[in-house]
């Protein structure tokens, strides 16, 4: 049980919210696959999964153990694993998980142990690479992969599938149609062969947002959900679910010329007050943030973060703020201060996300 005061609060509604927003975008008959790989971006991918589990198709992790995780928590949903290593082909069949197969060696690995088995039309899902150079096989592969499929009913291809390289980012629309192109000329040779017709997807959030033409059977939203859509406009629409909050565990006076934390980085010119929050780098809180550059909120004023981030603390300047020991924190619970926590810690939303840790408790308000 996780008793930490440092909360992580997935917010349900807007988890729906922002479904909904991605499905009018969309044609009533495509079907909504959602990504809930590490920990549901940070969050919660259990909870996440038993509550979308009958709004959406399907779900998607990168590894094995994270759709474990997902089935022995009773999800019983398709749940495709994007990145399947050759080691883990017998757990994936066994939790009923299906395997994106995305090169030959993993392949032959996954059509030997359905043979022996055996299996029956077990459901794999194809990669291909359009453009990416990061996983999938290449469109020259096809005929191997056709007469391999030919030799055996031990699996069925589900769907067919590839991904963006740089979906939202307009200047580059050539290159991502030239990708659309390919997948969808890739998935031709497939329907011309097989006598059954894989699923197809390509889209992923921005993928949704700036092509929705190319939406094919499915698409896999992922940072849309948790509500970002990589541009200013869809994720003003969008609404923020994931909210960290906190306690103050301690106040200090800081008497002039005294220093508070490691490296006694911060110096007291003049009195100050201080507050001790529970919620450090182990936590996801980078030390980028330390220093002034970042801040949380307490009885509705900004704190500065003084100091250095230390690994399972804070310490914030609340010389001008009414408050007192066990008094709220948020660290954040909009959309402009995530955004500006991962500008401030040099990075995007998605690593700001998936960095809050697993130390941190995680409850999802439906
Ligand atoms: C992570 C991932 C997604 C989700 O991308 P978002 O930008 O978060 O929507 C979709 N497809 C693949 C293959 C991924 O790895």
């Amino acid at each position: 049980m996780n008793n930490h005061v440092t909360v992580l609060e997935i917010d349900g509604k807007a988890l729906e919210h922002n479904l909904t927003y991605f499905k009018q975008k969309l044609k009533p008959e495509t079907k909504i696959l959602a990504v809930v790989k590490a920990f549901g971006y940070g969050s919660d991918s259990v909870e996440i999964a038993k509550f979308l589990e009958e709004k959406v198709d399907y779900f998607a992790v990168a590894f094995a153990a994270e759709g474990i995780a997902l089935r022995e928590a009773g999800i019983e949903a398709p749940i495709l694993v994007l990145h399947p290593q050759v080691q883990t082909l017998q757990s994936i069949v066994d939790y009923r998980l299906e395997p994106n197969l995305y090169g030959f060696k993993v392949f032959d690995a996954f059509l030997k142990l359905a043979d022996e088995t055996p299996l029956m039309n077990y459901p794999i899902h194809l990669k291909f690479n359009t453009g990416l150079n990061r996983l999938g096989f290449w469109h020259t592969d096809i005929p191997k992969i056709l007469s391999d499929l030919k030799e055996t009913n031990h699996v069925k291809v589900q769907s067919l599938f590839s991904h963006l390289a740089a979906s939202e980012d307009l200047e580059e629309r050539d290159f991502t149609i030239n990708q659309i192109n390919n997948f969808a000329y890739i998935a031709q040779q497939f329907y011309k062969h097989l006598s059954y017709k894989p699923m197809l997807h390509i889209l992923n959030t921005s993928g949704v947002v700036n092509y929705a033409e190319a939406q094919f059977d499915m698409v896999r939203i992922g940072i849309g959900l948790y509500g970002f859509g990589n541009d200013e406009k869809v994720t003003s629409t969008l609404k923020n679910t994931h909210n960290l909050t906190s306690i103050i565990t301690q106040i200090h006076l800081i008497e002039p010329g005294e220093t508070v934390g490691y490296n006694r980085a911060f110096v007291a010119k003049k009195p100050i007050k201080s507050a001790t929050i529970p919620v450090g780098h182990a936590d996801g809180i980078s030390r980028r943030l330390g220093n002034k550059k970042g801040f949380v909120i307490i009885n509705n004023q900004k704190a500065k973060i003084i100091g250095n981030v230390c690994m399972d603390m804070i310490m914030v300047d609340v010389t001008k703020i009414d408050c007192k020991e066990g008094d709220k924190v948020i660290i954040f619970n909009n959309q402009e201060m995530i955004q500006h926590i991962a500008t401030v810690s040099e990075t995007i939303v998605y690593e700001t996300l998936t960095a809050i840790s697993q130390r941190v408790k995680k409850v999802l308000n439906k």
